[in-house]
């Protein structure tokens, strides 16, 4: 009887080679019993299949369903053909030799299979530190150019023994095509030096390095994207010294754990964030502390922990049955960009780490732990890198090539290309010439990897930014400065593939204004061409500039002398008396002669300002500190959200709202003995309800309904959960960030998007 077969050619874009994408098709097609090919080709995987319709049809659904976890598909196609009667299934040749337009894989956490294998006594990997297979693995911080073969990637020194080309050749192996395959006998190995000069690798690395953990050591530890400095996050003299040694007060640092039930016995986490932290991205997750756990308490001083499971080898082969956590926080030094370079550690880390754990793959492009956060029922990135980048966030529509370079704090850059937007990993605070090399260097190098020749360069309007500049100096090339908090609303847009007028509010710290003046809480009519600044918080002084940022009484007291003027010296308040009449007097003059004294509407610090006022931080360590303690504060106690504050506000052409009825507020409650917790809950429930009444009389005049939310004050999770449920309930739609940050993270995007749309209708 003759059989009903049918064919069909199936076209898939996405991340979909390097990922064990042809191997997976072929099983299903032999688990299927189908016949036909599968090839890789210039710009995805192709597959011609036949077989019987109904099986057919199987075959596809399964396809979208049981792809390999790290396969990403962007587009998938398919087309009737003539039956050509094959006899088996196979892989052929790929159709072409130089992959240029397809996607290229972020690194990727260890998968189930090689772990298990890691750690079986008989398998020929058995504890070895640098297995992989095309699951898992590094892939965007060896590579060095494309297309992604090994020749290109940080294996090239490596040359495969015949078990490892075996697995490699062979389609149906885990490893075909694994280009960092490697094994004990010829790929990458481990060593462990001792600080100083001269020093002789210590036999058994990995085994010496528990040991020396386990004695309070500092060890820097070489990982995927760079180095990591570990101590044991028990011993709390440990911790201390490694705070001291790396000049980091109070920042809370990052910790590892073995696996989910070693976290449950310091921190709580619920389902999603379980998904978040085993996910194969292994973010760093910032989870609830429990109440008496066995972490030391130096660790973190906030009521949260971040924490990571192993991502690698050397991370589950150091933590299994040894420690209930590692801190792990990233090998840099004073502000600069991790190490990844091993001579580099050994001269820049040696004030820091007694040993050093390190191997001989080099990591070519850095890439620093990513963190996540779950706030207001959505996993929001804080910080997007390892295990993200370089996988694009898709645009709703083309674009033309464009480099958007970003601003100063928590700096990325992002290119364009079709419709994908290629955000990188974290640069960090362009504040040196470390940075700016590394600014530089991931420019070139993702231009190179993504065969990107971008046609216009976007930048903040900041003059002084070393991202400006880096933008201003750059020849034949379209440039284009867009506003900070502008970039800010069309990166939420971008991220959420809505187009069109909304209703924009930026909140940050620090964005540079049209008028010269700092900006930060401000209410937009935006789209992707054009805003118009609709309603902001009053202007007040930054005495100090830039010193106003770092130590908040500044902000708190300019805020005060705002309010009350002269009565200021009468305010009987604890604030008051402990900075003392000197300094008041000065930073009373600086305001009034304007010295110094940059004018901020920044939301950022009239937080700031208000948790020195309430004497929870006068100087931060680290940025957002005071803010943070400011909404921890408000956490712990009673959210009294019974009422706000009185906020008043001035309808015009611009709205703006004055601060000082709030001031005035916050100190009768504090002379009242009203506590911490409920003024800070009442601080926060009177921005929240403000700015939906702003948002109320907007569309009453200008009928617009939609909402974005973005800005770096956004990572307070009262605000974002409180402001969205109220928007929600005045039948708002709200969009807020979740693939990228709220903070200028994510602000290159929103750069990319308002260029590429001014050069396609510039006068609209
Ligand atoms: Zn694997
Ligand atoms: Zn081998
Ligand atoms: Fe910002």
């Amino acid at each position: 009887m003759q059989e009903n077969i049918s064919a069909k050619k199936i076209r898939i874009k996405g991340i979909v080679q390097g990922v064990g994408f042809r191997p997976f098709i072929f099983r299903l097609a032999n688990q299927y019993g189908l016949r036909g090919e599968v090839a890789n080709t210039s710009n995805g995987v192709s597959i011609h299949i036949e077989g019987k319709a109904n099986t057919l049809e199987s075959f596809c659904e399964d396809l979208l369903k049981e792809k390999p976890l790290i396969a990403h598909i962007t587009h998938c196609s398919y087309q009737h053909q003539h039956v050509k009667r094959f006899n088996d299934f196979s892989i052929s040749k790929s159709k072409v030799h130089r992959v240029k337009a397809t996607l290229i894989s972020p690194d990727i956490s260890i998968c189930n299979d090689c772990k298990t294998e890691l750690f079986n006594p008989k398998d020929r990997r058995f504890n070895y530190p640098f297995i992989n297979c095309t699951n898992c693995g590094p892939r965007y911080t060896i590579i060095e150019d494309i297309p992604y073969d090994r020749a290109k990637t940080s294996m090239k020194q490596f040359k495969m023994c015949n078990n490892c080309q075996k697995e490699y050749n062979a389609p149906i192996n885990r490893r075909f095509h694994a280009q960092p395959n490697a094994c004990d006998d010829c790929g990458p190995q481990m060593m462990l030096l001792k600080k100083g000069k001269n020093s002789v690798p210590l036999r058994e690395p990995l085994k010496k390095t528990v040991e020396l953990l386990r004695s309070g050591y500092i060890v820097a530890i070489k990982g995927l994207g760079g180095f990591h400095l570990a101590v044991d996050a028990k011993n709390n003299k440990a911790v201390s010294r490694l705070r001291k040694r790396k000049n980091r007060a109070e920042k809370p640092l990052a910790i590892m754990a073995y696996d989910m039930e070693m976290v449950s016995r310091f921190a709580s986490f619920d389902s999603d964030e379980e998904k978040m932290m085993t996910s194969h991205q292994r973010p760093i997750v910032i989870l609830k502390k429990k109440s008496n756990d066995s972490i030391c308490e130096s660790v973190s001083s906030n009521n949260t922990y971040g924490v990571m499971l192993p991502y690698t080898a050397i991370h589950y082969i150091l933590l299994r049955n040894n420690f209930t956590a590692l801190v792990m926080t990233s090998g840099n030094i004073s502000r600069e960009p991790i190490t990844i370079d091993n001579n580099d550690a050994l001269r820049k880390l040696s004030g820091i780490a007694d040993y050093f754990l390190m191997h001989n793959r080099d990591i070519y492009l850095r890439s620093d732990d990513s963190i996540v956060r779950k706030t207001a029922k959505s996993s929001r990135i804080i910080r997007r890198s390892r295990g993200y980048v370089p996988s694009p966030i898709y645009l709703q529509r083309q674009v033309p090539r464009i480099l958007a370079c970003g601003a100063e704090l928590k700096n990325t850059i992002c290119l364009t290309k079709n419709n994908n937007a290629f955000l990188s990993q974290h640069i960090g605070d362009m504040e040196n010439l470390e940075a700016l090399k590394f600014f530089k260097m991931s420019i070139k190098h993702m231009k190179q990897i993504l065969n990107i020749r971008p046609e216009i360069i976007a930048y903040d309007l900041h003059p002084d930014y070393l991202s400006t500049r880096y933008a201003m100096e750059q020849k034949g090339i379209i440039k284009m400065g867009v506003q900070h908090h502008h970039a800010h609303i069309v990166s939420c847009m971008a991220e959420n593939r809505i187009a069109g007028k909304v209703i924009g509010l930026a909140f940050d710290g620090t964005g540079y204004g049209t008028d010269g003046n700092i900006w930060g809480s401000e209410v937009l009519l935006a789209d992707e061409t054009q805003f118009v600044r609709k309603a902001h918080f009053d202007y007040a002084p930054m005495p100090g500039s830039a010193a106003a940022i770092k130590e908040p009484w500044r902000m708190g007291l300019s805020y005060l002398i705002h309010t009350f003027g002269k009565d200021i010296w009468s305010l009987d308040i604890p604030f008051i008396k402990n900075i003392g009449k000197e300094k008041i007097t000065v930073i009373h003059d600086m305001i009034k002669k304007r010295i110094n004294a940059p004018l901020t509407s920044g939301l950022g610090r009239l937080f700031d300002g208000i948790a020195a006022i309430l004497g929870i931080r006068q100087e931060v360590n680290y940025e957002g500190q005071a803010a943070i303690e400011l909404e921890t504060a408000a956490d712990d106690g009673t959210i009294a959200l019974g009422r706000g504050y009185t906020c008043s506000w001035k309808k015009g052409a611009v709205y703006t709202l004055s601060f000082q009825t709030i001031i005035n507020d916050i100190i009768n409650d504090l002379k009242q003995g009203i506590n911490n917790s409920v003024i800070s809950a009442r601080f926060h429930l009177t921005v929240i309800n403000v700015f939906a009444d702003v948002c109320e009389c907007i569309r009453s005049e200008t009928d617009l309904n939609r909402i974005c939310l973005s800005g770096g004050v956004f990572q307070n999770s009262i605000l974002l959960s409180g402001l969205t449920t109220t928007l929600k309930e005045k039948n708002f739609d709200v969009y807020a960030h979740s693939l990228v940050p709220f903070n200028d993270g994510g602000l290159a995007l929103g750069q990319a998007i308002v260029a590429a749309n001014m050069i396609e209708k510039p006068h609209s």
